[in-house]
């Protein structure tokens, strides 16, 4: 079922999210804006994917992504962070982050310990890098949907 929508192009402005992905995992996530998130399909499950992501016009990298439930709206809205598996020199809140999901790794989990959540999110983070190396995932780094004007948004 978490595959249905798979590839899924995405793309949208970075906004603020909590500060937390840094400060307390030291793993980063790039956050779309409400109204980006409203416009995932609304039966996408929630959980840890993996795909491809671009900063405005830069290179294309691996990520992680997380479609999990915001504590902020109690829970019934979701949010959707991108973690790219790269390091940049700078934020990049405001920018344009264009996205393909191309799998689909776990639910999500409740973890006993911070701990325990980040060598999760490690083995996340081991498991995309491997998957995306395989040639179904690995075309889609080579995507047009990466190279198209900024503002429009595809999905197939
Ligand atoms: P927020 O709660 O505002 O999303 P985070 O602590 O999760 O804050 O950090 C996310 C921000 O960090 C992104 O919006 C982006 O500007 C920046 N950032 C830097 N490197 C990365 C990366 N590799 N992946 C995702 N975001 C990154
Ligand atoms: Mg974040």
């Amino acid at each position: 079922a978490a595959m249905r929508h798979l590839p899924y192009f995405c793309r949208g402005k970075v906004v603020k999210g909590f500060g937390r992905g840094s400060r307390e995992l030291g793993i980063p996530t790039a956050n779309f804006s409400e109204q980006v998130v409203e416009s995932f399909p609304s039966d996408i499950s929630t959980g840890i994917y993996y795909g491809w992501a671009c900063v405005g016009n830069g290179d294309v990298h691996k990520m992680v992504l997380s479609i999990g439930w915001n504590p902020f709206y109690k829970n019934i809205k979701k949010s959707v962070e991108t973690h790219i598996i790269h390091t940049f020199k700078e934020d990049f809140y405001g920018e344009i982050l264009s996205i393909v999901i191309t799998g689909y790794i776990r639910p999500e989990k409740n973890f006993d310990s911070l701990e325990a959540l980040i060598s999760a999110i490690q083995e996340d983070i081991e498991e995309a890098k491997r998957q995306l190396d395989l040639p179904e995932h690995l075309k889609l780094k080579e995507d047009n949907f990466f190279h198209l004007p900024e503002g429009e948004i595809v999905n197939h």
